[in-house]
């Protein structure tokens, strides 16, 4: 299980310096987690002003 980013994320960035391990990056023009680095502590979910990261 891993946290990821939906559709409805603005890209405002806010997420990406809150994950302990840098599972967060801009990727091909949008924000995305790596499912392989991400060790589930959901610390960008509460993050996140639109609530686009959920756990999948
Ligand atoms: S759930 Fe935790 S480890 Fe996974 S991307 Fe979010 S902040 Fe990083
Ligand atoms: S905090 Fe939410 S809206 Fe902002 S970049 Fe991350 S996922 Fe997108």
């Amino acid at each position: 299980m891993a946290f990821c980013i939906g559709d409805s994320c603005i890209s405002c960035g806010s997420c990406e310096s809150q994950c302990p391990v840098s599972a967060i990056s801009m990727g091909d023009g949008k924000f995305e987690i790596d499912e392989n680095v991400c060790i589930s502590c959901g610390a960008c979910a509460g993050q996140c002003p639109v609530s686009a990261i959920t756990e999948a």
